[in-house]
Parts: structure tokens; sequence; C-alpha cells
């Protein structure tokens, strides 16, 4: 069957929720994906940054092939060997005491909004059903309808209501109107800390740092989504180490896998997880022997493989690279590590059309918020790679 074949099919059977570049991909490997009429590509997008390890990692999927044959769901009703080795792997790795082990970013997300408004009622004090979170314009948190009850995006709240109370929005990277915002009620602010969705949208330096000391000052908890940002698509492990502060609660997805089944986890210290006790909060795959075998493999290989700093690296070099790219089209780079965002000047059309073109060249990439082009490639990617990419890149613009 050729690509249109699948396309068909989509089309017919498929809800209609997606818009996908005209391609079908049937398999990868490392950075690259291939076509089911045998075209290469170069992935740009890398699974929205889940596939920072590469396409079928062969240390993760050993690992998963391992697991797949011994055990691979047991709930929570009882305790499996894969849990714990991986809880101790991401406290040691991160610094937070407990893991709470999820599936989906939105999931995690949800969990952290759950915990901090519990933490808020039986920790800080706050009356019953007060607590206010405060979030930031222009975020991508996930669609659920508690998160879409805050995102900014009109069309992801359209004919979804009633929705969620009990959340307070800002402008992203403002720190002053962050701490206007604040009030008796106040139990968490959420913050990426470079909107990823939003298009890689980085706060002015110190930003972090800011949000941090309100934070403490306020005695409100500081969460952290980098579901996309962290595990080192910025060139470092966190996003927030760049400014070398802690949130309270730490939420990870995405790359945690290396794109091979969902996990995601909320961290966070002792006094905060705490608030949970048995039977508040649960998954029935959250915490299975399969994901947690996967995520220490996917683990280590960010480590080992030191994909951080590659991304550092090879990121400088791509942004250098593409700033000397001399085109009206292109109206601002934004840019940390391999978390690249170009903004095309409305006047040259938008980020689609030059998306189908990169397609033609052999270049996954997805726009962004209509206007911006995201390079995300996976983090093993060489400057050598880089140089054929911008190549193409050059070409089109
Ligand atoms: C992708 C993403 C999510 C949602 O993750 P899902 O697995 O799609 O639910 C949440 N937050 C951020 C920052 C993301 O990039």
């Amino acid at each position: 069957m050729n690509n249109q074949t699948f396309v068909d099919k989509e089309r017919q059977y498929g809800a209609n929720n997606y818009k996908p570049l005209p391609v079908v991909l049937t398999r990868g490997e490392g950075i690259w994906a291939w076509d089911t009429e045998g075209k290469k590509y170069l992935d740009m997008l890398a699974g929205y940054s889940a596939v920072n390890q590469g396409h079928c990692h062969p240390r993760i999927v050993a690992a998963a092939q391992a697991q797949i044959n011994r055990l691979t769901l047991t709930s929570r009703a009882f305790h499996n060997d894969q849990l714990g080795p991986f809880a101790e792997k991401l406290a040691l790795l991160t610094g937070f005491d407990r893991v709470l082990p999820m599936n989906t970013g939105a999931e995690a997300v949800e969990s952290a909004l759950k915990i901090a408004r519990k933490w808020g009622e039986k920790v800080k004090g706050i009356a019953k059903d007060r607590c206010k979170i405060i979030t930031c314009a222009n975020n991508f948190h996930g669609r659920t309808i508690g998160i879409i009850s805050f995102s900014t995006v009109e069309q992801y709240r359209d004919g979804f209501g009633p929705l969620t109370p009990g959340f307070v929005g800002v402008p992203h990277g403002d720190i002053q109107a962050m701490a206007q915002a604040i009030d008796a009620d106040t139990c968490a602010l959420l913050v990426e800390p470079i909107q990823g969705e939003g298009g890689v949208i980085i706060p002015p330096d110190g930003y972090l740092r800011q949000l941090r000391q309100l934070a403490d000052d306020n005695n409100i908890l500081l969460i952290f989504d980098e579901i996309q940002v962290g595990l080192g698509r910025t060139g470092k492990m966190f996003a927030f180490e760049h400014e070398n502060v802690r949130p309270d609660v730490l939420i990870l997805a995405k790359a945690l896998s290396g794109g091979i089944c969902p996990i995601s986890v909320v961290l966070a210290g002792e006094e905060v997880m705490g608030v949970l006790n048995p039977g508040d909060h649960g998954s029935t795959f959250g915490g299975n022997p399969l994901a947690c075998a996967v995520a220490c493999a996917a683990l280590d290989v960010l480590i080992e493989e030191k994909l951080p700093e590659n991304a550092a690296v090879v990121g400088a070099y791509f942004v250098e690279k593409l700033r000397q790219i001399k085109s009206p089209a292109i109206k601002e780079i934004r840019a940390r590590g391999l978390m690249i965002g170009v903004e095309i000047n409305p006047e040259y059309g938008n980020g689609r059309i030059y998306c189908d073109r990169l397609l033609e060249k052999g270049l996954l990439c997805k726009e962004t918020h209509i206007s911006t082009i995201r390079f995300t490639p996976p983090l093993i990617i060489t400057k050598e790679e880089i140089d054929w990419a911008l190549e193409q890149i050059v070409s089109v613009f």
C-alpha cells in the first residue's frame, strides 16, 4: 500500500482532531525516519521532544524487549521489581525525595495540580475549595478539562465548558504581574521554564530565580512543567539549571521513555508529596514495570551518551548557522540548546507552507502557533547531520 492509502484510511475512520503533514512513516532509526514508499527523512520534531534519544535506540529497545517478555503490568495493587529501582534512579538524578509515576504528560500535570491543592489546604491551611493556582498566558500543559481551563488558546477551550475554576492567568515572563496575582489563597505557580508549544518562548534572564524568590516569600509551591524542555533538550538535563534554581514540584514525561511508551512523573519533596495517602490518587498503568524498565534505560542513555552536553554544542552550532541565513522570511530565531524556534515573517506565508517545503526536502518539521517552525531534532544529532539539514533549510528559505 502506498502513502495515500494510509492517509485515506485515517481520514475515513479517525477522529479529525489533527491535520498531519502528508507523510506516512513506517520505520525509524536514530534521527532518521522512512515513509512507506522508502523515502528517508531527518526528524526535526522528534515526537515533540519525546524522542530525544533517537528513534528505536537499541539500548532502550533491548530493555523494552527484555521486560515485555517478563512482566508488563501488575497494577499498583502489588509491588513490582522495576518501579522501586526506577524511582530511586530518578530521585537520585533530580534530587527530589519522591516520585509519582503516571502515563501521559497531561496526567502528570493534573496530578501535580491535585498535590498542590491538597498541600494548600492541608499544609498551608487555605480554606476548603479556595486554593488558587497561578498559570502563564500562552501556556501548554495538556488537554484535560482541568488543564484547558487555564489555556489561553480560545480553540482549546471553545465548546468544552463548563471549565474548572481556581486558576489565575498572568503573562509569561512578567514577574511583576505574577507578584500582583498572588494572594493568601495562592497555593502554587505553574510555569514552563521555556514555552514549547507556545513557540519556544524564553522568559527574561532571572525570571526563574525571581519566581523562586516569590514562592519562598509567600509560602507557595513552584511547579515547573519540564515535559518538553527537560531531559537534555535545552543543553542541560533540566531547563531550570540554566538559572541555578530548583522548583518544589517537577513534571517530566515525553523523553522519559525515549518515545517507546507513555510514562510521566511528578517529583517533589517529602513534605509536598507526603499529602498523598493510599487511595488519594492512582493510575492502572502508572508505574508499570515495562514503562519503568524502559525509562531506566532511557535515562541511562541521556546520561552516558552525554546528550544534554551534545544538545548544547550542536545546538549552538545549528543556531549560529541559522542566523547566517539571509532571508526576509525569517523574522526571529529563539533558541536554547536544541530547542529552536524560527519565527516566520507573516508577509512571507505561514509556518505550514515552509513545513510542506521542508518535507519535500526530507526534513520532518511542524509549525506551532501558525508562524513558528520548531527545530527540535533528537539530541544524538551530529554537526555533519546538521550541515545536511542546513543545506535543505537554506534551499527552502
Ligand atoms: C506535551 C506537553 C504536555 C502534555 O503531554 P501529553 O503527554 O501530550 O499529555 C504538557 N506540558 C508540556 C510542556 C508539553 O510539552
